[in-house]
């Protein structure tokens, strides 16, 4: 089995950072910068991603320490998806800190491998860091604006379109009654 086929296995080849130069020399450090295209939309990932082949841009400081490489910077992206209400196409910027210390294999305690992010092949691997990163960052129940009125619950009409449409049945306690006695008839029916 090969992970090579996920859509988000590029991200993980295209932002690993060699740092063989700084193992071993505690305090050096170095900065790297990169800006990959991003691999595209996770299927049942986060609301809001990057398109595909937009920029994920990069910025971040190797460094040398005891333990192992410590990375710490920035990413920044352009994200996108849909109004969690309304379905128009909503943006969003952002900027989000990453911050992993990489581990020198034997400094970590075999008991503790599974939950260390470990420094192997001489490379940091930023791509996990980044995923994860814009997913924090990124907006759960995204918004066209805030006061959005969504879609008729009925119909799924816009309400934006005309603020007055309506069905029948206008008092909402009533409606609400309704789909309760509704549920009911299908209870006793199932
Ligand atoms: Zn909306
Ligand atoms: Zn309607």
């Amino acid at each position: 089995m090969s992970s090579d086929a996920t859509p988000s296995s590029s991200l993980d080849t295209s932002l690993k950072f060699d740092a063989i130069d700084l193992v071993g020399r505690t305090g050096s450090h170095r900065s790297v910068e990169r800006t990959v295209p991003a691999p595209g939309r996770e299927a049942g990932g986060v609301a809001m991603q990057v398109p595909e082949g937009q920029d994920i841009a990069v910025e971040a400081e190797l460094e040398s320490v005891v333990e192992g490489i410590y990375v710490h910077g920035t990413v920044t992206a352009h994200l996108e998806g849909e109004c969690s209400r309304c379905l128009d196409p909503v943006d969003q910027d952002v900027s989000a800190r990453l911050d992993e210390l990489f581990m020198y294999p034997e400094k970590v305690k075999a008991e503790d491998r599974e939950d260390s992010v470990l420094f192997e092949d001489d490379y940091v691997n930023v791509g996990p860091l980044v995923r994860d990163a814009l997913a924090m960052e990124a907006d759960e129940r995204p918004l066209c604006r805030e006061d959005c009125p969504g879609l008729c619950s009925q119909c799924g009409f816009r309400m934006e379109d005309d603020p007055d449409h309506a069905h029948d049945i206008i008092d909402p306690r009533f409606a609400a009654l309704q789909g309760l006695l509704d549920d009911e008839t299908k209870n006793e029916e199932a």
